[in-house]
């Protein structure tokens, strides 16, 4: 706890850390508006949002609308979506998926993320084909923003589906900004921290930690007058070490495999999470999907427990924290049963943050292995 009250000491106070009653870890506790009740929003494939279903939505406590971006949406879907949500007085945005893009992937399998030297992953995967000689092994469909041709292509992408967002659309959300999971080869799927950990580079790599907060901003530029929200996915946990390094007594996912990666994972998240908050005041989400990362296990005190957890997780880093004021919470509200999806959002919205984004549409964060060529040295 000294590390947190010298926190709380300095002058960005934002979170106190509280020990939630009937959860055996610290979680954060939202000062700022906390008293106030986040805004619940759900976010849908852009065809499901029909009247109809809008006023079901707005019965239910939501008050907007997120709708997936996709490239097969077109604008009179989203004309008919956009009309939808305003007539029931809800307020729209769109959700557009940057890392993982499986048109991108096949059409560009040199842009897509390299799973790091570490070759823990092919315990996940014991039928994949390890990389030979000039060859690397690629996280299969993630073409993250960690490359300058993908960044290039992604943002020219942006444009295009911005383009056909009618007007009144409150804001746009960019989800998977970071690395391609398993990014240093320890087969998490949460661990997006690394670029060619290891491994040749397959494209032209960019330099430093800022590429999240330059597309961020060059996004704005695209939609002036709208939100831009950053979705951010917390990485590895103490939990995921290896058995041998876990505290005695302690529990483990094992889904680091033998790989001590923490450290340094939590390192790079926070160099990233400074980076993407440099020059930016609006707001960050945080996508927390308890069942789509494996973490509905009940050693976290309850199939949605852990959302709590992945609020505090700037702070384990040594990051400092998004005021409560500025976050969005991506819980999952699909592929669950139902109240497991309302304990997700409970969880969430207890946490008081600026809004609570109930995702009922899936959001794949999985990857397969494949190997590509290293065609020339960069
Ligand atoms: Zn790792």
């Amino acid at each position: 706890m000294t590390a947190v009250m010298t926190r709380l000491a300095g002058p960005c106070r934002r979170l106190v850390l509280s020990l939630a009653a009937g959860l055996a870890f610290a979680v954060p506790r939202a000062v700022e508006g906390a008293d106030l009740k986040p805004l619940e929003a759900v976010l849908v494939a852009a065809d499901a949002a029909t009247g109809d279903r809008v006023a079901g939505w707005k019965r239910e406590g939501f008050g907007a609308v997120a709708v997936v971006l996709g490239d097969d949406v077109a604008a009179p879907a989203l004309q008919a979506a956009a009309k939808a949500v305003a007539d029931n007085g809800l307020a729209l945005y769109v959700w557009v998926e940057v890392g993982r893009n499986p048109e991108m992937a096949r059409d560009h399998p040199d842009w897509v993320a390299s799973l790091g030297s570490h070759d823990d992953w092919r315990k996940r995967f014991p039928k994949a084909r390890p990389p030979g000689k000039g060859e690397v092994a690629k996280a299969w469909p993630w073409v993250p923003i960690g490359y300058k041709e993908a960044f290039d292509a992604h943002l020219g992408r942006a444009k295009t589906l911005l383009a056909r967002v009618p007007a009144g659309c409150r804001g746009v959300l960019l989800n998977d900004l970071q690395g391609g999971p398993s990014s240093c080869g320890c087969g998490n799927a949460q661990c997006r921290w690394a670029t060619d950990y290891g491994v040749p580079s397959t494209a032209t790599r960019l330099a430093g930690p800022g590429a999240a907060a330059r597309f961020v901003a060059e996004v704005g530029k695209l939609a002036p007058g709208q939100e831009v929200v950053p979705v951010w996915t917390t990485e590895c946990e103490a939990e995921d070490l290896p058995a041998d390094k876990l505290p005695k007594g302690g529990w483990g996912t094992g889904y680091c495999g033998g790989v001590e990666c923490l450290a340094t994972c939590r390192k790079r998240y926070a160099e990233q999470w400074a980076a993407l908050h440099a020059d930016r005041t609006g707001p960050t989400g945080l996508l927390l999907l308890h069942k789509e990362f494996g973490r509905d296990r009940g050693e976290y005190g309850g199939p949605a427990a852990w959302v709590a957890q992945g609020v505090g997780y700037a702070e384990k880093a040594g990051a400092e924290p998004v005021a409560a004021s500025r976050l969005w919470v991506v819980v999952q509200g699909y592929g669950v049963p139902a109240d497991e999806a309302a304990a997700a959002r409970r969880v969430a919205v207890k946490l008081g943050p600026k809004v609570v984004l109930v995702a009922r549409t899936p959001l794949d964060q999985s990857y397969e292995p494949r190997v590509v060529p290293v065609k020339s040295a960069r």
